[in-house]
């Protein structure tokens, strides 16, 4: 079968052709229909310092992805040849004590398809059942392909950030697939003042954003945010900014603009150390947290979202490629000539 894998300690990718992946009889073997480069596959492509040591290789890549069952473990009850599924991004042992309190994105011994085992970005994959949700009928494959980032934000909104309320007002740092998924389901939610912010490379996304989804946006590089942000909340503030850019610039921004008692959710994974107004974040009340991955719950939650149409996917995602055309994919992500491009098969 065809894979796309990283082969080398080294920036860069290699188109393969392997043997199919070997499934035992506890596991299912998944056609692919689509899986999405993420920020992070970029971070691996490039070998930035961050997954030199995090992940192992030879490895195919791919952790955001979506198919059909194309056969099924003699063990395996739940599912059958021919059902839709996505399946979950972190493999977690379910025993240790994040797992058995239901933070499985956060297990102290997690691993991820892609970098530590083979994923998504390959005609074949073999799966646990454990992993894997069920797609409806309403949902698309290429749909289907995005329901891991969107469940990263459901997390990120959901349970890490406290409670928000309609008639709020957010911003979002990063217009990349992340932050566009985390402006609609701020609108979902009833925020109706949302600003999105990139820089001049972002301009294509940018565009979708404000084009497309009529958001507010600002490229920072040519546009001090500060006075939108003052006249879009009458001096006080967004009361939650949520951060998907992983850039330092892009947190350090986020304190200036965000209200007294507001919250800061980050979600972008930075290559380098912050340096932050924190006597600012004392004196605003300002709470901020982390948020990483996302738990069966949040891809359910996701997969709804799909469903009813209430979250636009189909505007996020861009661009489509086949495996063999990784290199030009993974060129147009790094380029941000396109907002979320995947892979079909
Ligand atoms: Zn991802
Ligand atoms: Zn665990």
């Amino acid at each position: 079968m065809k894979a796309v894998a990283k082969t080398k300690r080294e920036s860069g990718l290699e188109v393969i052709e392997t043997d199919p992946d070997k499934f035992n009889d506890d596991q299912v073997l998944l056609r692919m229909r689509s899986a999405s480069i993420c920020g992070s596959d970029l971070g691996f492509y490039n070998y930035t310092p961050a997954y030199q040591k995090f992940a192992k290789i030879p490895v195919i890549m791919g952790h955001e992805f979506a198919g059909e069952i194309a056969r099924v473990g003699k063990n395996v009850k739940d599912f059958a040849e021919g059902d839709r599924v996505s399946s979950e991004s972190i493999l977690y042992c379910g025993k240790c004590r994040a797992c058995r309190i239901g933070l499985t994105n956060i297990c102290q011994n997690f691993t991820v398809f892609g970098m530590h085992r083979n994923g998504g970005f390959a005609e074949d994959v073999a799966l646990d059942p454990k992993y894997l949700h069920r797609i409806p009928n309403e949902v698309s494959f290429s749909e289907a392909g995005v329901v891991e980032p969107l469940s990263v934000i459901v997390n990120a909104l959901e349970d890490v950030g406290a409670k928000i309320a309609a008639g709020e007002k957010a911003c979002v740092i990063g217009p990349g697939p992340l932050g566009l998924f985390s402006a609609e389901i701020l609108r979902v939610k009833g925020v109706k003042d949302i600003l999105i912010l990139g820089i001049g490379i972002d301009e294509f996304r940018l565009g979708i954003a404000r084009d497309k989804l009529g958001y507010h946006t600002i490229n920072t590089e040519e546009t001090n945010p500060a006075e939108m942000a003052s006249s879009m909340t009458d001096g006080y503030g967004f009361d939650t900014v949520i951060v998907t850019a992983g850039a330092p610039a892009a947190l350090r921004s986020a304190i200036p603009i965000v209200s007294k008692g507001g919250q800061i959710i980050v979600v972008g994974i930075f290559a380098d150390e912050v340096p932050l107004l924190a006597s600012d974040l004392v004196r605003k009340q300002v709470s901020m947290r982390g948020s990483y991955a996302s738990n069966w719950k949040h891809y359910e939650e996701a997969i709804t979202l799909l469903k009813n149409k209430m979250v636009r996917a189909d505007d996020v995602i861009t661009h489509q490629f086949d495996l063999s055309g990784a290199d030009e994919a993974f060129q147009m992500a790094k380029a941000k000539t396109g907002c979320k491009v995947q892979f079909k098969n």
